[in-house]
């Protein structure tokens, strides 16, 4: 929803502004409102900027789609029995550098801001959230999982083995980024998981791009359902062309997870997200707003 501030302010809440509710005072809580105490609530943050100058590793041509700019979008999930943190977006340590930084491979990457330093700006610390789950673990996604390490994390049994397993290079992950997450609390999924028992914020497993990618259901009352796609899609044009990249784990199974999700947004009537559409972020309010 636009326009309206998170109540995220940690220590004391206002929420004069709402309907309908009462105050909480010294972290005190008096009553609410069973419909205020209910909801869910999704933030978005600025995880940071990919530009590109081929979108051929993408399993594009360039005539395809002019979209050569990516954006690396966290997301935080606020339900009444907790937060869950989706996505890491870039290395943190990119925000110690001004501007664009290239690498050799024709792709620069930019943070302005680091997203526990985001969250602090909302009063709230990396202990605050309940659980993090990455749609894999590409360095994009889990870019600030360090400072999450007293989290548990949620992650599907196929990537877990291909993270954490002998050779992660193989499947384009840097351990070095998540090394802090090898012996923190981990709760291994195989396939869909409730993760708050309501069925409104639901992981489903949709491997291919890496073995246990996976994406995130999320059934907001004012929004509407959403899907947060990770990256079973870049672009707008790769879903057209149902366009597979190049350095995806497994081009079968990629199309299968495409064709089963497709039918899952159908029968849901849920609006995707494409996470790293340029177009679709902007249009979207960032934290402390917040949709419902
Ligand atoms: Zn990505």
């Amino acid at each position: 929803m636009k326009g309206r501030r998170s109540r995220l302010t940690a220590g004391f809440l206002l929420l004069g502004l709402m309907t309908g509710c009462a105050v909480f005072e010294g972290g005190r809580e008096s009553h609410v409102e069973d419909a205020e105490a209910e909801e869910l609530r999704l933030l978005v943050f600025d995880c940071g900027r990919i530009r590109l100058t081929s979108v051929h590793l993408f399993g594009l041509a360039s005539t395809d789609t002019d979209v050569r700019e990516l954006a690396v979008p966290c997301y935080l999930i606020e339900h009444p029995r907790g937060r869950l943190l989706w996505e890491g977006g870039l290395p943190s340590e990119l925000a110690r550098v001004d501007g664009w930084v290239e690498d050799n491979g024709g792709l620069s990457q930019r943070l302005d801001r680091t997203l526990p330093d985001q969250m602090a700006a909302l009063g709230l610390q990396p202990d605050d959230v309940d659980w993090i789950a990455f749609s894999h673990y590409h360095s994009d996604h889990v870019g600030a999982a360090a400072a999450f390490a007293g989290v548990t994390q949620l992650i599907q049994r196929a990537e877990a083995e291909a993270a954490f397993g002998a050779d992660p290079t193989r499947y384009f992950f840097d351990p070095d980024l998540y090394a802090a997450l090898r012996d923190a609390p981990r709760q291994v999924l195989d396939g869909r998981h409730d993760v708050f028992g309501d069925g409104r914020v639901v992981l489903i497993a949709a491997p291919g791009h890496t073995p246990g990618h996976q994406v995130l259901f999320v059934d907001l009352a004012e929004t509407g359902p959403i899907l947060l796609g990770g990256d079973l899609w870049h672009f707008e044009a790769s879903r057209r062309l149902r366009a597979v990249p190049l350095f995806n784990y497994d081009r079968e199974a990629t199309l299968a997870t495409m064709d089963r999700i497709e039918v899952l947004l159908e029968q849901w009537g849920a609006t995707l997200w494409i996470e790293h559409s340029l177009e679709l972020f902007e249009s979207l309010d960032l934290a402390p707003a917040y949709y419902r």
